[in-house]
């Protein structure tokens, strides 16, 4: 398998040309600032050039006497000044002005990512730069075992799949797995003709009652003093909001010890595509249909992530696979949340088949429905209070994502003004609980815009190691 690599980004929306990091850059390398801020298309907009340490560098292809290089070890390019004659051709082939000129000595200086912690992104005020490890997932799991088998039966496109497989593969094969009654079985997690298509211990509770058996198993591992043991549910929004609600909302009074993951595709999809508690007001559903008498559901969804904070859960968050980082690193907090008490994790996930979208476009389903904040992205824990791990600022309106979704083809402007409304309170709301929540360390926290999650408690390895201990 090949390797990814880390690399600085820019946003320029975030930009407002301080030039701070420049003034680091240069007082980090002592000469001419590798990146450079400069004025961009419209009025009081800002671009910058900056090394992209390209896959296929063209520094590297027109460079005469090899003293540019490309590092397989971390990926960057590297400048060799004892090779380099001094023509700089470099700098005319690079496309993004990536490769800047020290005027005063009339020698290139090239960015190296300052070993890991680049000096512009430390300084950057607005969280216009940030370093993104954008490679992480790909190079740490990417090796891992599957726990599912190839060839489950889910609809092309599937992201629910996407979410089963990454998130088994990210907790491993000590785990326990209920997948109650949905598209999860349904693609042949507990098997066909009695083999089963998981690939660790999978158990198929009924749509009302898997948290409690869930409980039971937990409390077993207890007793034979198994405290490696992750025990998962795997649960649409069905068996979660609805008719499993009693059996979750039970085992997080009482605190049990398990990690509930739903799986929200915002209806019964596997039986017809009926409507749930989750399913947003103005869906078409089958049961909620459009025509002459009705224009899709006429209620509000449950935000069922935010009742479970009323439960004072070890931790609750909300993740997408649009933001996939993001969804890693609260599947570690929720991971060692679980053996502390409850933890909940909603992960939304646009169903191709129900919601009459391409399924090429679930990703970008996932995207926008997070940066309309129709689907803000958040977590809780009952110490530290709610924190978002998205920015819900300047957002696009909903309209941009409810626009590409089939099922809400029939929107009235009035519904969709009422549906703007709801996501404009609901985010407000969460707004309130952020405020009211201690701000985490300040070696935590993230930068203003980044989507980088920041502010966990202790080291998630040392948290890890706490609760297995
Ligand atoms: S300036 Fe140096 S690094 Fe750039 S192309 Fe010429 S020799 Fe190569
Ligand atoms: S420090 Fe940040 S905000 Fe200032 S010019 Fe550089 S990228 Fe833009």
């Amino acid at each position: 398998m090949g390797v990814a690599f880390d690399s600085i980004s820019f946003k320029a929306s975030l930009c407002d040309g301080c030039g701070d990091c420049m003034t680091a850059c240069s007082q980090a390398k002592g000469g001419a600032s590798r990146i450079s801020i400069v004025p961009g298309a419209k009025a009081g907009s800002f671009e910058t050039a900056l090394c992209r340490q390209c896959g296929d560098p063209k520094c590297v292809q027109v460079c005469p006497s090899g003293a540019l290089d490309k590092d397989g070890g971390n990926g960057i390019i590297g400048w060799d000044a004892s090779k380099c004659v001094d023509c700089l051709l470099c700098t005319a082939g690079c496309a993004y002005g990536g490769i800047a000129v020290d005027e005063s000595v009339a020698r290139v200086g090239k960015c190296d990512q300052c070993d890991g912690d680049p000096a512009c992104v430390k300084v950057c005020p607005t969280g216009a730069l940030e370093f993104r490890k954008a490679g992480s997932i790909f190079n740490e799991y990417g090796a891992k075992e599957d726990l599912f088998v190839p060839g489950l039966s889910g609809c092309q496109g599937c992201n629910s799949e996407l979410i089963m497989r990454h998130a088994m593969r990210k907790i491993g094969r000590n785990s326990v797995l209920a997948t109650p009654p949905g598209c999860i079985p349904g693609m042949g997690s507990v098997g066909y003709n009695g083999k089963t298509g998981t690939k660790v211990p999978v158990f198929h509770p009924l749509l009302t009652n898997t948290a409690s058996m869930l409980s039971g198993i937990r409390r077993y591992y207890d007793r034979i003093g198994r405290k490696d043991i992750v025990v998962m549910a795997l649960a649409g929004d069905g068996g979660t909001a609805d008719c499993g609600f009693h059996a979750v909302s039970g085992a997080a009074e009482r605190g049990e010890k398990v990690l509930y993951v739903c799986v929200d595709n915002e209806g019964y999809m596997n039986t017809g595509m009926q409507r749930s508690g989750t399913t947003p007001y103005g869906s078409w559903t089958s049961t909620t249909p459009v025509g002459e008498h009705m224009q899709g559901k006429t209620q509000d969804a449950k935000n069922l992530p935010l009742i479970m904070t009323a439960h004072k859960c070890r931790y609750v968050a909300t993740a997408s696979t649009g933001y996939m980082e993001d969804l890693y690193e609260k599947l570690d907090r929720a991971i060692a949340a679980s053996f502390e008490g409850f933890s909940y994790l909603h992960i939304y996930s646009p169903c191709p088949t129900g919601w009459r979208i391409p399924s090429s476009k679930v990703i970008d389903a996932c995207r926008l429905s997070v940066d309309s904040n129709f689907n803000p992205l958040w977590e809780y824990t009952n110490t530290s209070g709610l924190r978002f791990t998205h920015s819900p600022d300047n957002a696009h309106p909903v309209s941009a994502y409810v626009k590409m979704i089939g099922k809400y083809r029939h929107l009235s402007p009035d519904q969709l003004a009422h549906i703007q409304a709801k996501v404009d309170e609901q985010v407000a709301l969460l707004k309130l609980m952020a405020a009211e929540s201690p701000p985490p360390p300040a070696a935590h926290r993230a930068p203003a815009g980044s989507s980088t999650p920041a502010g966990a408690e202790p080291s998630q390895p040392a948290r890890r190691e706490i609760a297995r201990n």
